[in-house]
């Protein structure tokens, strides 16, 4: 090989390994996106706030990049793991977060970057743009839209089914994968509601179809606890096969494992 040809080589390379994108499944809800050398955290907990029952097991949150962001959902402390971010977003990274728990976000020491609904935020080679949600408890919550190297994900959190998902897919798809809630929780109250906290494996489908997401994965399932927290039965085997039925790819990662887009 010459020299020149090693040089090409090399630069074809860096550029490919430049363009893809690591999705890594967190425990949880939680999602880790490497482009390039950015790290994007969103809804990630790496403390241990299941005692010792972390569903599918207890990934802790770390970042190899010069530049580290955070976003979360909304802040119940499945979505916000404010000692797990300080640790890895150390001096230098940044929580985007939805205007609304911004400045709760801000009290607690960590770095904010406020967003609008609607209004995208660029940092780091990635587009973050909030989006509404509907929480199961009437607290604040978004989605978040994230571009990169042209490809679209969203992460919903534990929201609610809405009817905002096709104009999402108008507005931003085809999106390359989204990141869906699927355990429909029923969460003990007084008195004890029939209808579910967060979406369950159909509505999860349904999304998936009206957001033109050519794929689905699976986030805040796997924690069954009546009768405190009650899941739909086997969801994950359910959202399986309806996918299979209605021709949704669906990728099930355990927590730590990887899909690289290129
Ligand atoms: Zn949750």
């Amino acid at each position: 090989m010459t020299k020149l040809s090693l040089l090409v080589a090399v630069v074809c390379m860096a550029a490919n390994a430049s363009a893809e994108v690591v999705v890594e499944k967190l425990t949880w809800a939680g999602i880790k996106m490497v482009h390039a050398d950015t790290t994007v955290f969103i809804d990630a907990v790496g403390t241990d706030i299941w005692d010792g029952n972390a569903p599918g097991g207890l990934v802790s949150l770390e970042s190899e990049t010069s530049r580290s962001y955070a976003l979360i959902t909304h802040a119940h402390n499945d979505h916000f793991d404010l000692y797990g971010l300080k640790e890895v977003l150390g001096e230098r990274g940044y929580v985007i977060v939805h205007e609304d728990e911004a400045t709760y976000v801000a009290s607690r020491g960590l770095r904010v970057i406020p967003a609008k609904l609607w209004v995208p935020v660029s940092r780091g080679g990635f587009l973050f743009t909030a989006v509404p949600a509907v929480d199961g408890f009437g607290d604040s919550q978004v989605s978040w839209v994230i571009s990169v190297d042209n490809k679209r994900y969203l992460h919903a959190g534990d929201t609610l089914w809405h009817g905002q998902w096709e104009s999402f897919g108008l507005q931003f798809g085809p999106f390359e994968m989204a990141f869906l809630p699927i355990n429909g929780a029923k969460v003990l109250r007084d008195p004890m509601p029939e209808s579910v906290a967060s979406m369950t494996p159909t509505q999860a489908i349904d999304a998936n179809l009206l957001l033109r997401s050519k794929s689905l994965l699976p986030i805040h399932y796997g924690l069954d606890d009546p009768p405190y927290y009650v899941e739909v039965p086997d969801n994950l085997e359910q959202l399986l096969s309806e996918a299979k039925q209605r021709e949704v790819a669906v990728h099930p990662l355990k927590p730590g494992e990887q899909v690289i887009h290129p």
